[in-house]
């Protein structure tokens, strides 16, 4: 363990990307970095085990990297939510709200069951939007939601406020 270990100093800002105007808050440099990408891990872990979670959740993509990652270290299976058309099995979705338009995330029908609790893991909270949509995903498979846990959170864009009022704890290790 490394508590002293600032894992802030390991994530990028990329200005512009994807679009003008928007600062990237890039985590490859982060997950590149041994004692970095285990660190958080090893945190995001300390976090989620007090939930006593069934399973992890992670939303696709970023979210994989650390809930595959979790999921090993504390003995659990991983449940992947994922982007419209991706799963091949019969599926659940959930239609959300973008800036600009709407998208899809769906989950393997059956990968959650009525009664299990979940820790949903992502890489990043911006507005809030995917996590809630993945909140009512499990929800609609009813499965109990324990609570949200992210790298890193953008609390200007309002999405820690966001979950608060839906009543979804969460938690970030940067931000
Ligand atoms: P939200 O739905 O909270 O507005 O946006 C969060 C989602 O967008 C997450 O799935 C996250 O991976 C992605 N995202 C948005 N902005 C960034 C960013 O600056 N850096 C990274 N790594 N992901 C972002």
């Amino acid at each position: 363990p490394r508590p002293d270990l600032d894992l802030a100093a390991l994530v990028r800002t990329i200005p512009d990307f994807p679009k003008p105007g928007i600062s990237f808050r890039d985590i490859t440099t982060l997950i590149g970095d041994a004692a970095g990408f285990a660190e958080s891990v090893r945190r995001l872990c300390d976090r989620a085990a007090i939930h006593r979670p069934d399973l992890i959740v992670a939303v696709e993509a970023r979210g994989f990297l650390f809930g595959a990652a979790m999921a090993t270290a504390m003995g659990l299976g991983l449940v992947p939510v994922r982007k419209a058309g991706k799963l091949p099995g019969m599926t659940i979705g959930v239609d959300y709200e973008l800036e600009y338009g709407v998208d899809r995330l769906e989950l393997h029908e059956g990968a959650v069951l009525p009664g299990h609790r979940v820790v949903l893991i992502d890489d990043l909270l911006a507005t809030g939007g995917t996590i809630l949509a993945t909140a009512q995903l499990m929800r609609s498979a009813g499965a109990e939601v324990a609570a949200a846990l992210f790298v890193i959170d953008l609390p200007d864009l309002g999405g820690s406020a966001r979950l608060a009022a839906a009543g979804l704890a969460c938690e970030t290790l940067i931000g």
